[in-house]
């Protein structure tokens, strides 16, 4: 049994874990933690979920629950989740993080624990998204170089804070590489004004932010003629929270290595 830890459990992603983490037979409520000094603080995460008391107080350190978990499911914001990071190495505890938005050096940070810590790192967990990631590579290497325009266009609630999403940036990366292209040389993240025709290589992100839309991400392969669309959507976070229990139960037992879902799902 995977004894489960969930920061940030009071947010949209923590309470609809804590949900999954209930129907998982082989994993286990053992923490939630709030931002210190949360009014939360002392709640039942069972009730903060919905889900009905559960006898599990939420906490606002990691510290008063050292003992009580395994692997920690983190889907906050980079600067917490790099100081969990560090905890988990430390304590020897797994780390399951869904956390986007993080800038290079931070990305570079996260990297640096790799031998330090079990993690699993995706910037989304659902099991359709890691499918079409597999999809957008078939559809790259045989589309990119014969004249087809590559654009990503997301959408997301409007509470998100970052953009593109994660997503969006590994699908186009995914592409990308599929292509001997770059993100950092390819990508092109906003066009306003005059900025004149698109050039064959480049890979395009458009954004929309509105309402309540829980995520969806396509990617348009266009030429002369016809146009693919690969889409994903997903209607409820439960897809990504029961694919971050998945990960948890499956880092549980391993090694010290970064891994993602496509290692989880076995789709290297
Ligand atoms: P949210 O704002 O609803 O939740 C974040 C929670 O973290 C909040 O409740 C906040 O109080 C808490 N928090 C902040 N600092 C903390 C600290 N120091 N200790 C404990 N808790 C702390 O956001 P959300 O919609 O749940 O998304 C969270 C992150 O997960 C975002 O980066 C989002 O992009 C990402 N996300 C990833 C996936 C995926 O599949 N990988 C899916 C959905 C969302």
């Amino acid at each position: 049994m995977t004894r489960v830890a969930i920061v940030g459990v009071a947010g949209r992603m923590g309470r609809t874990l804590v949900n999954a983490v209930e129907q998982e037979a082989g994993a286990t409520l053992a923490g939630g933690i709030v931002e210190p000094g949360s009014s939360l603080t002392g709640a039942d995460i069972g009730e903060l979920a919905g889900v009905g008391k559960r006898g599990v107080k939420a906490v606002d350190s990691l510290e008063a629950i050292v003992d009580d978990f395994d692997v920690l499911i983190d889907f906050t914001a980079p600067q917490v989740t790099l100081a969990n990071l560090a905890f988990c190495a430390k304590h020897g505890k797994r780390i399951v993080i869904g956390t986007t938005g993080m800038n290079d050096d931070q990305l570079a940070q996260l990297d640096s624990y790799r031998d330090d810590v079990g993690m699993v790192f995706a910037p989304n967990m659902s099991v359709g998204v890691n499918l079409t990631l597999k999809l957008l590579e078939t559809a790259a290497k045989a589309l990119g170089d014969e004249g087809y325009d590559i654009e990503v266009i997301e959408s997301h609630h409007r509470h998100k804070v970052d953009s593109p999403s994660g997503t969006a940036i590994k699908m186009g990366e995914v592409v990308a590489k599929s292509l001997d292209r770059t993100l950092k040389e390819h990508g092109v993240f906003e066009r306003v004004g005059q900025c004149g025709p698109r050039t064959d290589k480049e890979i395009g992100f458009a954004t929309v932010r509105a309402g309540d839309i829980v995520g969806e991400h396509t990617v348009m392969f266009a030429t002369e003629g016809e146009r693919i669309e690969i889409t994903h959507k997903a209607s409820s976070r439960m897809t990504f929270a029961k694919g971050a229990v998945r990960a948890a139960r499956w880092v549980a037992g391993k090694e010290s290595g970064r891994y993602d879902m496509q290692d989880v799902l076995a789709l290297k």
